[in-house]
């Protein structure tokens, strides 16, 4: 196919020239040598090759710090002094855009800076190009000269292939001390804590980079077809997915577009047109790759994007089968792992377990249900660590600072000292919580708030114990789904729920039957395509549409009480009638359960999660049917303000303690008076206490909370006037302020421990 398109001998001889220039390239970097004579070698080489009089390389130093690190051409006496922002000048502006500038008249465009310690002024033709590794940017390649004209296709591909091969061996390390900030020098993230505490560890990447080691082939050839063969692997493993049976119409069409990229000749055109340049195939991919990305980050189309993102996932298939590192790249998990990755599901945290010290994610939210099972399992996790899968590497020292939201990567030794010095010190507060064990979360003026624990795992039992719990007032059934590769059967369930009440000793527990949908997806039910999952089929509306599986629950732990007392609550119930049918069920299986000569509960009570503002305003029919109630506050935050949960941008917008919010849970705190239905609050902002005592002021006597806040919530509790602070809420009512926050910080710093 390639060799079709070249017909001229002129296309011939230009690739020759540039592979000749790359396996020069090569032989300075396989001499022995040192970093800043390599770089010095081949900034002369390459403006001999290109008969430019200037050839510079230009290297971050930081991630907006450009800097200048070898040239042929310009002022020596500027190496490693002239430093660039990102976005300043023509080079700085390559950076930032991951795209090549080629001008005749550089002066002349916008953004040219003028660096006088360089000399350029005498040079007019300007050509840049990245030098990145799959998104990562790790500098700019340039070539100048004197005379005044725009560089040739050609000449501009050839730049861009030698920059590639040397992203690649920057990534190696060829460059030595003369590129010493490549995954060697400590780096700082600043991103948004997911949840609280801090752990030190070691970077486990939960999809590893692929290594390429040889960028550069002598046999365009063989490259050509190792890249076919491998094109050729790769299609059959999409068109093999394609057939499988569980897929509906509209994944199938999804994966259709994926399957017209792989099949794409465009595609395969490129990349074998950077072999006959002097690329290996897997340097080839990753040059194909490396535009798709910086594409990625122009593209404000959201189709074009995903459509872009289509590609990078092929590249990195298509890189695992050329080098032969599939997902297990054979790297043995490291001792005190800290998983890193640009997003993670519920699910897959699960799999990872307690096991984890830390999670970093690129994206996420405090708001997923990613982030409720790193509440659950007590890991620290920092979200928004940008390009923080570009940086790390496995085994790296980490420090994760889950209450500022920092993650230190590779940390200086007086930094970890003193991060060090911060987990001792909580670690020494968490010993001042436990004495707080066994003593009531009573205010100064006499009000006591029964503190509950959120579980879901065998391994939160011996925090029933621990923490002082009155009981676990939300058991999230789904997790033990969640952790499964199949549906798990009715008897292992039943075994299972045993347990928890073994555990509990008489202490109620809360049993919140199956709350899927949303991001909570199960690996073995069929995925549902909706535009809008948070408020599409989940939780209950699942369970009542097919009951199947709410009525093997319901047996599940009717079996599971062996006549002691039960207590099931039905999660996201937005009116009576929902409520009036999943309790049916109960009935039903009683009756049955019965029947068939099982012992029934001696007590039973059902409740419902106050999730959607809708049951706010529920007949009063439903306050005396519900035994309990329960606000679930992650999502009747979300769905009050209508902001996303999972998406930062718009959840951090409103406050819980916003005083519209607090007067709504209010009137739910008085309906339920009212009615003598027992209410609770068993979302994550019971567990944070300066929240709780929002939520307090404003009636609520019950909380359930993952068993780690359980400490600080009482010890805030119990050195509080809780009179006081429902007048300052009074108060900011009154003057119509939006949140309490500011009001409850003053207090406080007036009322220190
Ligand atoms: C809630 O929505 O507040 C809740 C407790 O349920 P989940 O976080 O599991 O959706
Ligand atoms: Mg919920």
């Amino acid at each position: 196919m390639g060799g079709e398109r070249r017909e001229s001998g002129v296309g011939d001889r230009r690739e020759s020239n540039s592979r000749k220039l790359l396996r020069r390239l090569r032989d300075v970097l396989a001499t022995p040598a040192r970093g800043q004579e390599r770089l010095d070698r081949i900034t002369h080489l390459i403006a001999d090759s290109m008969q430019t009089e200037v050839c510079s390389i230009y290297l971050f130093r930081d991630a907006d710090t450009l800097e200048l690190c070898a040239t042929q051409g310009l002022k020596k006496t500027a190496v490693h002094k002239t430093r660039l922002k990102l976005g300043e000048g023509l080079v700085g502006r390559v950076a930032r855009t991951g795209t090549p500038v080629n001008t005749g008249n550089a002066p002349s465009e916008k953004g040219f800076r003028f660096m006088p310690e360089t000399g350029e002024e005498l040079y007019s033709s300007f050509l840049g190009v990245p030098i990145q590794r799959v998104g990562e940017k790790l500098g700019v390649l340039v070539v100048q000269s004197k005379l005044a004209r725009a560089f040739e296709e050609h000449e501009v591909d050839a730049i861009e292939v030698v920059a590639m091969v040397l992203a690649e061996m920057t990534e190696l390390g060829a460059f030595g001390g003369a590129v010493e900030a490549l995954h060697k020098q400590p780096v700082m993230f600043r991103g948004t804590s997911g949840q609280e505490g801090s752990s030190e560890g070691r970077v486990w990447l939960h999809e590893p980079r692929v290594v390429v080691t040889n960028p550069v082939a002598d046999d365009p050839l063989t490259e050509i077809e190792r890249i076919r063969a491998a094109v050729g692997e790769l299609r059959v493993s999409i068109d093999d997915l394609m057939e499988a049976e569980t897929l509906d119409k509209e994944q199938k069409a999804v994966l259709e577009a994926y399957r017209m990229f792989a099949h794409s000749r465009g595609w395969l055109r490129r990349m074998e047109d950077d072999i006959q340049k002097g690329l290996s195939a897997e340097a080839a991919v990753e040059k194909e790759q490396s535009a798709a990305r910086s594409r990625l980050e122009q593209v404000p189309d959201s189709y074009l994007r995903e459509r872009l993102q289509d590609l990078d996932d092929l590249s990195n298939r298509l890189l695992r089968i050329l080098t032969g590192q599939g997902q297990d790249t054979g790297a043995t998990m490291p001792e005190n792992p800290v998983l890193v990755a640009r997003n993670i599901g519920p699910g897959e945290l699960l799999d990872y377990g307690r096991k984890l010290k830390g999670v970093v994610l690129e994206d996420g939210s405090v708001g997923s249900h990613a982030a409720v099972v790193a509440r659950a399992l007590s890991i620290p996790m920092v979200i928004h660590a940008k390009n923080i899968t570009a940086e790390a590497l496995n085994g790296n020292t980490i420090l994760v600072d889950g209450d500022q939201g920092i993650v230190h990567l590779r940390p200086e030794e007086t930094v970890a000292r003193s991060f060090r010095d911060k987990i001792a010190m909580q670690a020494e507060a968490q010993k001042r919580y436990a004495e707080y064990r066994d003593l009531p979360a009573t205010t100064t003026d006499g009000e006591t708030i029964t503190l509950y624990m959120n579980a879901g795992l065998m391994a939160d039992l011996p925090s029933l114990e621990g923490s002082g719990a009155a009981g676990v007032g939300l058991f999230r059934t789904e997790l033990q789904f969640l952790i499964r590769s199949q549906m798990p059967k009715r008897d292992e369930l039943a075994q299972l729920y045993a347990r928890v009440l073994d555990a509990a000793q008489g202490r109620p527990v809360a049993f919140r039957t199956l709350d899927i949908g949303s991001d909570k997806v199960l690996p073995y039910m069929k995925p549902q395509d909706e535009p809008n999952p948070a408020m599409g089929w989940r939780a209950i509306r699942v369970g009542l549409d097919k009951p199947g599986v709410l009525r093997m629950q319901l047996q599940a732990l009717i079996r599971a009480a062996k006549g002691r007392p039960l207590t099931v609550m039905f999660p996201f119930i937005s009116e009576l009638s929902e409520f009036t049918e999943a309790r049916a069920h109960v009935f039903r299986e009683l009756h049955r359960e019965k029947s068939l000569g099982h012992l029934v509960p001696q007590k039973l009570e059902i409740g419902a999660m106050l999730e959607t503002p809708s049951l706010a305003y529920a007949p009063d029919e439903f306050f005396r049917l519900a035994d309990f109630v329960s606000i679930g506050g992650n999502d009747l935050k979300q769905f009050f303000f209508a902001a996303d949960r999972e998406n930062e941008r718009v959840r951090k917008r409103y406050d819980t303690l916003n005083i519209s919010f607090l007067s709504f849970i209010e009137q739910i705190t008085r309906r339920c008076l009212a009615h003598g239905t027992r209410l609770s609050f068993c979302g994550e902002d019971a567990g944070r206490p300066i929240e709780a005592l929002g939520l307090a002021a404003v009636g609520l006597r019950a909380m359930s909370m993952r068993p780690a806040s359980i400490g600080p919530v009482k010890a805030l509790l119990r050195r509080t006037n809780l009179g006081a602070i429902r007048a300052l809420y009074e108060t900011a009512k009154a003057q119509g302020a939006a949140s309490l926050r500011p009001a409850l910080m003053d207090w406080l710093a007036n009322h220190p421990e």
